[in-house]
């Protein structure tokens, strides 16, 4: 990011940080939204083109095919902070230097040496969805897609190649990046660093700095506490995004049972100010 100042003009204008901050939005909910809080935990019913979209855009943020992702992060919440979690900052213990390992495990290094969760215990309603079975097989091509979108319509709207090649750059490459670190911060930093006002079997913890850039991911100690909660940004001020997409999409009529918070649900999870260590 420190080449922002110098490229400004050069190799970055207003076309590629428009067409950077629309794809990131778009792919982040897809993620948040979509593979998460949607085909992960059921937090809502969706109609079926939603379903389709929800998958499609999801895929083109490149964290993996719909259903890996999914039988991966339910794995996570079967096991979370102990033994079978796919990405526990925890895994090698408690000491500084096995949390500087376990944070580069749960960040990124889990995907390097992982055994592959098993999808037909983990995803079986996925495995039996023949649209949702499609867009799995599509991945590929919607990388393809997510890829050289951002450079099509940077050519189209600068009329140059130059035009295409610096959105190339930050719509597509810088865009994906950047969204992968923010994901994985949620498996790592907000299972490290945080607030954790409710109870959990587990680290996850509330990190407040990252609640924009993650659409509401962050507050992952509340996330936790009732994983099926379609807003994770339960307390006033928390801001969520992705719960804020959701009920635009209730309110449209192509989600519905959508699970809103239940306060006495989360008042009894509430640490007692007693039992807090
Ligand atoms: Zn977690
Ligand atoms: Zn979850």
């Amino acid at each position: 990011m420190a080449a922002v100042p110098f490229a400004w003009g050069w190799g970055l204008g207003w076309v590629d940080v428009g067409l950077a901050a629309f794809f990131y939005t778009l792919t982040c909910l897809g993620v948040t939204v979509g593979f998460h809080r949607y085909f992960t935990h059921g937090a809502f019913k969706a109609r079926r083109g939603l379903r389709i979209a929800l998958a499609s855009v999801g895929s083109m943020a490149m964290q993996g095919p719909v259903v890996g992702w999914v039988a991966d992060h339910r794995r996570h919440h079967a096991y979370a902070d102990r033994e079978g979690d796919p990405h526990s900052p925890w895994r090698f213990g408690t000491t500084p230097a096995a949390l500087v390992k376990g944070f580069w495990h749960a960040h990124m290094g889990w995907m390097f040496e992982r055994e592959k969760t098993n999808a037909v215990r983990f995803a079986p309603d996925l495995l039996a969805d023949r649209d949702i079975q499609r867009v799995d097989r599509l991945f590929p091509v919607l990388t393809v897609v997510t890829l050289l979108a951002p450079a099509v319509l940077g050519g189209l709207i600068t009329m140059s190649w130059w035009g295409a090649v610096t959105a190339f750059f930050w719509a597509s490459l810088v865009r994906v990046a950047l969204l992968h670190h923010v994901t994985w911060s949620v498996n790592s930093i907000c299972h490290m660093i945080g607030d954790r006002p409710y109870e959990a079997r587990d680290k996850s913890a509330n990190f407040w700095p990252l609640a924009i850039a993650s659409m509401g991911e962050s507050w992952h100690n509340s996330h936790h506490a009732d994983p099926t909660c379609a807003r994770h940004g339960v307390r006033r001020g928390q801001l969520d995004i992705s719960a804020r997409v959701i009920w635009v999409f209730e309110k449209l009529g192509w989600a519905s049972k959508v699970r809103w918070p239940k306060p006495e649900r989360f008042e009894r999870k509430l640490k007692a100010a007693t039992n807090q260590a």
